[in-house]
């Protein structure tokens, strides 16, 4: 186990170097080229996504708030019908859930890309001006798509004293909804919750079990998929401590490169 925790830490640092300044060099290093010496190659070892498909989804959108009757509106959700989505939650300073999971989206997007997945994003923005996508439409994403797996980025906001730390929420074994799913996906929460303990992060202190892991029927972001998939909520932004992560870039990075390493360590 040891020798993989470092072969993936050497690849996170050359997916971080093929990742480069976004806006110059993302190209070409997403494409090794021999008329390219100074391109930072990236050979097959460093690629060890190349051919799988990836779906993020960042939760919520931050206009959703400005749109109250389209969020409203009740979707199918596996069985039942739940609406829309939601305004989701923000640190005490306002720091906002969509903008959160939009900026490590983001991040774990270009380094998965690095790595040679295809990576598909349930949203293509982040903006006070947009609603949605609705929630069946997020849980079907990987679908069409073909996805190896996908995987829904939350931040949580309970106000229990002290509540802090990550949880990672799987489908339960339900025909004809989540059946064929449960057990893979099962494998990737253990892969999710893996990863953010070794980054350092804990497991939520105010969820059931105390073990970072929850099993919900009630969401269709999971309900809908046909690929296995689980939903993170990667901290309390009511927390100070935890805000004071998520509002950095580099505690942002964290979390990133943590999702970047369960799906490195799922696909592989
Ligand atoms: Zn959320």
């Amino acid at each position: 186990m040891r020798f993989v925790a470092l072969a993936l830490a050497a690849v996170l640092v050359l997916a971080a170097c093929a990742a480069g300044p976004p806006s110059t060099t993302g190209t070409a290093a997403a494409t090794p080229s021999s008329t390219a010496p100074t391109a930072t190659p990236t050979p097959g070892p460093a690629r060890p996504l190349e051919g799988r498909t990836v779906v993020l989804d960042p939760g919520h959108q931050l206009g959703n708030r400005r749109f109250p009757r389209e969020i409203g509106r009740p979707v199918p959700a596996g069985g039942f019908t739940k609406p829309c989505n939601t305004t989701g939650t923000a640190t005490d300073g306002g720091y906002p859930e969509a903008t959160f999971t939009w900026q490590v989206s983001q991040r774990v997007a270009a380094r998965l890309r690095g790595l040679g997945a295809r990576v598909v994003l349930t949203r293509d923005r982040n903006s006070a001006r947009a609603w949605g996508p609705c929630v069946d439409v997020r849980g079907r994403a990987g679908n069409r798509t073909g996805a190896d797996l996908k995987l829904s980025i939350h931040a949580d906001g309970s106000y229990a004293a002290g509540a802090r730390g990550f949880h990672v929420v799987r489908p339960p074994r339900r025909a004809p909804w989540t059946a064929d799913i449960a057990g893979p996906s099962r494998r990737l929460a253990l892969d999710v919750r893996t990863a953010l303990r070794r980054a350092g992060f804990v497991p939520a202190t105010y969820t059931a079990g105390g073990d970072g892991l929850d099993v919900r029927r009630d969401l269709a972001t999971l309900n809908l998929s046909d690929v296995p998939t689980v939903l993170v909520e990667l901290g309390n932004m009511r927390s100070p401590r935890e805000a004071r992560v998520m509002t950095t870039r580099a505690g942002r990075g964290r979390y990133a490169d943590a999702l970047v390493v369960a799906v490195v360590s799922n696909l592989r």
